[in-house]
């Protein structure tokens, strides 16, 4: 009989597990089970989409999940769909890479009002992930705050501020123009409660900022230190690189262009202001003492009418999965978690790191399971046939790799000229395009 494992999440870090273990295990089944009927995670739903270059990386994931002992099982979620238990007795087995999607809170007051979003809810709704396609944010105009400073808040920044002309080979979802197109932006703060050797922008990201056709990124050059010391080479060069760009941004004019972005340092978010709706922020300055902020008592208002958190993300629990709930993850040493059971990817470490990191990870975790099933009798749980037998009894509608392909054509060829792709946005749509119906009974 065939080892049977299944892969949890069809994102960078399961798709990178599912290519060593097909490669590796000579006649093994590796199924990927992934709750959306699209594949590839945050490279569909979180990377900007004006950064087509970084998408690229789907070719190579797509030829992973064309493999003959690799099955897709899309618009199939573990804990819905088919129970933490189930699977663990049906595979050899099981990796969890289910990521990182829920946003983290800033804990401060105010922070329920109309008007704060978070920047996973944010990015998917621009990115036509299902779960965020009624988010409508309200952007009346005026001034946008972004809290964070790291890649995502820097993403968000040049989404709001690029033109129609800059986004016009973007694949931003239709919905999502017709919104950003129409906001009568003037103002974005970018806010971090640290200083620009603490941010984790890279300079590639920041460099971007400073090339945006209708406006000008702008700091207060007290703010910036003179130079990045007492780091390792490569990420003092980073720094560096960082510093300089900074430099260049707060010799900038604000009249220069319509609209401007404030990259401000040093400054907690302490409340949201407003009764009704978002009308301002309350902020505090921040003093730096060994790298971390600490606060002054000086306080300062923002007039904003909307809020962008971008301050980390938590992985959702799965019934019966053992989980870290004190740091938002699945509990696991290393990426074991139970006997048979792993995790790789964002939801084992944490929303840190780029795709490739995920590479990493994941050869690590792939060394662990094979490690462990050559100890083990050789393909001793049933694996497909079971996770099939369930789906059916529940009147589950997967969604397989050749009908992701039926999707990603659809996607293509209802683009505007120029654009990658029009994505589908809700679940309901690909099925239906698939000839399919959603069951009554799994419309959650
Ligand atoms: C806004 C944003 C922009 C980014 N931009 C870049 C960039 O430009 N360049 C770069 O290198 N990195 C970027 N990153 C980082 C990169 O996206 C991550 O490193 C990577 O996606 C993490 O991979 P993952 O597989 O752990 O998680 P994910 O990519 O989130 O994949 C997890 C998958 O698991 C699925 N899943 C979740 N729960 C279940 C369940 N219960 N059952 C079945 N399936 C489930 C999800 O639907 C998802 O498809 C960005 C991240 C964000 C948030």
């Amino acid at each position: 009989m065939h080892k049977s494992v299944a892969v949890v999440g069809a994102g960078p870090a399961g798709l990178y597990l599912a290519e060593v273990l097909a490669k590796r295990l000579a006649g093994a089944q590796v199924d990927v089970i992934e709750r959306l009927p699209t594949p590839f995670g945050l490279v569909r739903g979180g990377v900007a989409p004006d950064h087509q270059g970084t998408k690229n990386i789907v070719r190579q994931f797509e030829r992973t999940l064309q493999r003959d002992n690799v099955r897709f099982h899309g618009n199939v979620e573990v804990g819905r769909d088919v129970g933490y238990e189930e699977l663990r007795q049906a595979y050899d087995a099981v990796v969890f890479a289910t990521g990182a999607l829920q946003d983290r809170r800033l804990g401060i007051p105010g922070e329920a009002l109309p008007g704060v979003y978070g920047s996973g809810a944010f990015v998917g709704w621009y990115n036509g992930l299902p779960d965020f396609r009624d988010l409508a944010p309200e952007l009346p105009g005026g001034a946008v705050a972004i809290i964070g400073n790291g890649n995502v808040a820097l993403d968000l920044a040049r989404i709001l501020a690029k033109s129609e002309a800059e986004l016009a080979s973007s694949d931003l979802c239709a919905h999502a123009r017709a919104v950003l197109f129409s906001a009568r932006l003037t103002d974005i703060y970018l806010i971090g409660r640290r200083g620009p050797l603490e941010a984790t922008f890279t300079p590639e990201s920041l460099a971007e900022l400073g090339a945006l056709g209708r406006a000008v990124p702008l700091v207060d050059s007290t703010r910036i230190p003179a130079a990045a010391e007492g780091l390792e080479p490569k990420e003092q060069k980073i720094k560096e690189q960082n510093l300089e760009l900074l430099r260049g941004f707060a010799a900038n004019r604000p009249e220069l262009k319509p609209l401007r972005i404030h990259l401000l340092f040093q400054a907690a978010p302490v409340g949201v202001l407003g009764t009704e709706r978002v009308e301002g922020l309350r902020l505090e300055h921040t003093r730096l003492e060994g790298g971390r902020a600490e606060p002054t008592g000086e306080t300062f208002e923002l007039p904003v009418s909307t809020v962008i958190t971008a301050i980390g993300y938590r992985s959702a629990a799965i019934p019966g999965l053992p989980f870290d709930e004190r740091r938002g993850r699945v509990a696991n040493a290393g990426g074991r978690v139970e006997p048979g059971v792993y995790a790789t990817g964002w939801c084992r470490r944490g929303p840190q790191g780029v795709i490739p990191a995920n590479r990493t990870d994941a050869l690590g975790v792939a060394e662990l399971v094979l490690e462990d099933l050559a100890e083990r009798p050789a393909g001793n749980r049933p694996g497909r046939p079971a996770l099939e037998r369930l789906l059916a009894e529940r009147g589950a509608e997967p969604v397989s790799f050749a009908d992701w392909q039926a999707i990603n054509g659809a996607e293509s060829g209802r683009a505007e000229a120029g654009r990658p792709r029009e994505k589908f946005t809700r679940v309901e749509e690909m099925l239906a395009l698939l000839g399919r119906e959603r069951t009554a009974a799994r419309t959650g």
